[in-house]
């Protein structure tokens, strides 16, 4: 179990927390708004009233203990940035910040956040993925257009073989696991059966899997 503050808990903030909630991990929740830290005071582990361009107040919160610390206050840039060089100084580490524009993001840079979030243009992007490849459930860019997918069969792989659907060896891609309901089959083999609404989780290279795609749909 983690333990992670969130400072902002606007649309943004606040989903991150209680989703951090869901995985079980602790959250501190912090705003200025008295009235955001009462929506959410009940559902996070912690929730505290401050104004972290304040220093004292921020060094009160004892945030340097922190696995990480998410700075989710989009609009008030210099709310932001300050909040930052506090963090810095009083040594928190992995700090995750929201950027809203690309002045944001190069300051950020400068002062050496490790992570910047642009959550409008990273799900855009993962949207228009989803919707370029309908099949595609679920993906993580491994880097060097390596990636893992997660694909349901569609009807028409009912009954057919894994190499037989997706050949045997002479592409990149390498089905790392099929889960069945609650079964899951690690590294079946290429005379697996397949059935409808299985869930194929494939590595690859993004080549080729945009060549196998239109054959698991
Ligand atoms: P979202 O899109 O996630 O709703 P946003 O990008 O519009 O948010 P803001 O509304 O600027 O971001 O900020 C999110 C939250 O951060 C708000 O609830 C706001 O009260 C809080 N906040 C802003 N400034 C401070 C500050 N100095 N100290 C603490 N909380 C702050």
């Amino acid at each position: 179990m983690g333990q992670f503050a969130v400072i902002g808990l606007g649309r943004f903030g606040s989903a991150t927390s209680l989703e951090l909630m869901r995985q079980g991990h602790s959250v501190l929740g912090i705003d200025a708004d008295d009235k955001a830290v009462d929506r959410h005071a009940d559902q996070l582990t912690r929730a505290a009233i401050a104004d972290v361009t304040d220093q004292n107040a921020l060094a009160e919160l004892g945030l340097d203990g922190y696995d990480a610390v998410l700075v989710a206050i989009g609009e008030e840039l210099q709310a932001s940035l300050v909040c930052v060089v506090h963090l810095k100084a009083m040594g928190a580490r992995n700090i995750w910040v929201k950027a809203t524009s690309r002045a944001h993001h190069l300051i950020l840079g400068k002062l050496g956040v490790a992570r910047i979030i642009h959550p409008e243009e990273e799900m855009g992007i993962r949207i228009a993925q989803t919707l370029s490849y309908p099949m595609v459930e679920d993906y993580i860019p491994l880097g060097n257009g390596e990636f893992v997918v997660q694909i349901e069969a569609s009807e028409q792989l009912e009954g057919r073989t894994l190499g037989g659907t997706l050949g045997s060896g002479e592409t990149t891609i390498r089905t790392l696991a099929v889960k069945r309901r609650t079964e899951t089959t690690v590294h079946p083999p290429e005379e697996f059966v397949l059935r409808a609404k299985d869930t194929l989780i494939l590595f690859g290279q993004l080549h080729d899997l945009k060549m196998a795609a239109p054959k698991l749909s």
